[in-house]
């Protein structure tokens, strides 16, 4: 690669292996609703200990029927985080519910236990569902969050689309604390299947409920059905269910990326302390991990410290991407969004998610990075820096 070739801020790691997989499908009976979909759900609910999982087309439609097999609808309301994707909020809008937020703890950049037990105390209204997101793949205070909610009697579905192969008190995220989790494998993320997403949970009704939402409401099995089956070709729509089904194609990428899931893992833990290393010197805040979890590392976020430079968030942001260096910003708050603001949010709502927005750059980091980028990076942000 040449000196000033372009570095992206993520990058899909795809092998020979990856290739033969997708290619076998291509070769058999089933394109889609064969073998590899409940393939790769067994292999997913190994790698993070989970009882069940069910793998639809994104993770957005995995937010929506994980909000649906939760009861959300009209009337209902849902909390999320401001630093996340849109997706983590709209699933809430699908349903018909409204949306609010707790604001971010500016350490972990995740929801703030503090501010979700604040804003339970003064509540006229409560959530029905809480919608913490494990930001960067650091994943969030969920046994806080579990009694919180055992406390008020609301339900959690865990966005941890950036943290496939995370852990969190010595278990992977997605089998404890949450009553849903949801992971996304769109190609910027830790294993991609192109377009994908999964809903895991420990509970047998719900994941029931989540197989019949992923595909028309509609079942086979007659101990679902509520009238005696009619013959062999007999089905019943128990539900108002959707197509979010997952195809036999991008399964079976899925499980043989998830195959290389730990030495993937690895890169990504690696030159995550590389920047740590690299970057102490520096006027920005570093991502900070604490001891009892660990990171899945989706994103290297930095946040520029104006109290010690006087460099502007804008102007790194153009300088990098001029010398060819994919940073990127995440996230712009989600009730800062125009379609957001018309529903009576504005700035000053949520302080630390505003504040964290005002500095945050995203540096590139995938596991195929190789230190001759990183250096590049790291040298780039330093003169931008240090002037
Ligand atoms: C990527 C992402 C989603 C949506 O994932 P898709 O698979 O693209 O639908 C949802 N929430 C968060 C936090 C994400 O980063």
């Amino acid at each position: 690669m040449s000196d000033n070739a372009q570095i992206p801020y993520s990058r899909q790691s795809i092998t020979e292996a990856d290739i033969k997989a997708v290619n076998a499908v291509l070769r058999s009976d089933f394109l889609t609703q064969g073998p590899a979909v409940p393939e790769f759900e067994n292999a997913f609910t190994e790698c993070h200990a989970a009882d069940h999982a069910i793998a639809v087309c994104n993770a957005t439609a995995a937010l929506h029927i994980a909000c649906l097999a939760l009861g959300v609808g009209p009337g209902d309301l849902v909390w999320t985080v401001p630093n996340s994707f849109v997706a983590s909020a709209n699933c809430a809008r699908y349903c018909g519910a409204d949306v609010d937020f707790v604001d971010i703890d500016p350490d972990s950049r995740n929801l703030s236990v503090a501010a979700l037990a604040a804003k339970l105390k003064q509540a006229t209204r409560l959530p029905k569902v809480v919608i913490p997101v494990d930001f960067a793949g650091l994943p969030c205070d969920l046994k806080e969050i579990r009694a919180l909610a055992d406390r008020y009697g609301f339900k959690i579905i865990e966005d941890a689309s950036h943290a496939v192969g995370a852990s969190y008190q010595g278990k992977p995220v997605g089998c404890r604390y949450a009553d849903i989790s949801v992971f996304s494998f769109h190609p910027v993320k830790i294993i991609t299947t192109a377009e994908g997403g999964v809903c895991t949970t420990q509970d047998d009704t719900l994941a029931e409920k989540l197989r019949l939402l992923r595909s028309h409401g509609i079942t086979r099995d007659s101990s679902l059905m509520e009238t005696p089956s009619e013959g062999g070709w007999y089905y019943e729509q128990v539900c108002l269910g959707y197509n979010y089904r997952m195809t036999d194609m991008q399964a079976a990428l899925g499980r043989s990326q998830l195959s290389r899931l730990a030495p993937m893992q690895a890169a990504r833990a690696a030159l995550a302390d590389r920047y740590n290393m690299l970057l102490a010197d520096l006027p920005i805040k570093r991502p900070h991990v604490p001891s009892d979890r660990v990171s899945a590392h989706h994103l290297y976020v930095v946040e520029i410290d104006s109290a010690r430079t006087s460099a502007k968030r804008a102007a790194v942001f153009d300088a990098m991407r001029s010398a060819g260096i994919g940073v990127n910003v995440h996230y712009i708050p989600i009730h800062l969004q125009p379609d957001y603001r018309r529903l009576g949010f504005g700035p000053g709502d949520f302080p630390a998610s505003e504040a964290y927005y005002d500095g945050a750059v995203t540096l590139p980091l995938f596991p195929e990075m190789t230190h001759a980028q990183q250096d590049r990076v790291v040298e780039t942000l330093c003169s931008l820096l240090v002037a």
